[in-house]
């Protein structure tokens, strides 16, 4: 879903990133962890095209970022909802409003937006929040707000950029918990995180970075210590059934691809546009 090859960033004379390679499987819940400054945002900011590498190719699903046409970067970025480091929430607008203005740039009508807003709120539990001013709400809800925002065009991927940063633990539990639920329906997640309690309470998958660099990439100590020698050699059969499985659907994929194309013409601002679709188109 995610790929990064030999990815590099230099930032006039700083190098951010020096050739970082992963890959992050569609459905995957994957945390970036690593100290300030180590390129946790830059990562973020080169998947959504914010940024581009200096050096090597960033592809999600079959798309290949770096040489996206300007026209289709807004086409990736509803593919790809972002809970930014600092929320960007605008304090002078209701929760509703924050939530309705992505929809509405991009041409949905008012009252869509709303009813989208409500639907959003409502699954990440604020659905009381619409009329209040961020200000007023306290910083775990806050998050929500960016998170619900994030969810508006139901994307196939949410970056989530240190979401538990200002957060106690017992709130930042929450807010995972609350990002599971969504990896649960499908979406991957991708999230950057500090918090080692909060990454050893999961069994997730750790991208380790420091000072640009990719330093390891292992699952957290939890699943470390469960994982057997008959779990290891059930994840190979698993592995591949799972190589056959992609063989089908890219199969599937291109059939749809084919039915995007014939229903291209009839393209509306409101319409989901897949990730597959971007890269065929
Ligand atoms: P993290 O999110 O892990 O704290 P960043 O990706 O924000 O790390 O930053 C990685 C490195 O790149 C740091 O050394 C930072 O100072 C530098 N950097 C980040 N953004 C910019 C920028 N816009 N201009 C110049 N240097 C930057
Ligand atoms: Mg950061």
């Amino acid at each position: 879903m995610i790929h990064f090859k030999n990815v590099s960033k230099q930032y006039y004379s700083d190098l951010a990133l020096d050739n970082v390679t992963f890959s992050i499987e569609k459905g995957d819940f994957v945390f970036l962890i690593g100290p300030t400054g180590s390129g946790k945002t830059t990562i973020f900011r080169l998947i959504i095209r914010d940024l581009l590498p200096s050096e090597g190719v960033i592809e999600i699903g079959d798309i290949n970022v770096n040489k996206l046409p300007g026209k289709k970067i807004r086409q990736l970025r509803r593919n790809v909802g972002v809970v930014f480091q600092d929320l960007k929430l605008l304090t002078d607008r209701t929760v509703g409003e924050n939530v309705m203005l992505p929809l509405q740039f991009s041409g949905v009508s008012e009252k869509d937006a709303k009813i989208r807003a409500e639907e959003v709120l409502t699954s990440v539990g604020l659905e009381s929040a619409f009329s209040k001013f961020p200000l007023q709400l306290s910083g775990g809800e806050r998050q929500r707000v960016a998170i619900a925002r994030a969810l508006v065009f139901d994307p196939e991927v949410i970056l989530a950029d240190e979401p538990t940063g200002n957060l106690d633990f017992e709130t930042s539990r929450q807010i995972l918990d609350l990002l599971e639920s969504i990896n649960k329906q499908g979406t991957t997640i991708f999230m950057a995180t500090h918090n080692d309690r909060i990454i050893d309470s999961t069994k997730k998958r750790v991208i380790v970075l420091e000072k640009g660099k990719l330093k390891d990439d292992r699952r957290s100590r939890e699943e470390k210590k469960h994982v057997s020698h008959e779990e290891s050699s059930s994840k190979t059969h698993e592995k591949n059934a799972e190589e056959k499985n992609v063989e089908v659907k890219a199969h599937e994929a291109k059939h749809e691809k084919e039915e995007i194309k014939k229903e291209d013409k009839n393209e509306k601002s409101e319409d989901k546009i897949s990730l597959e679709s971007i890269a065929d188109k």
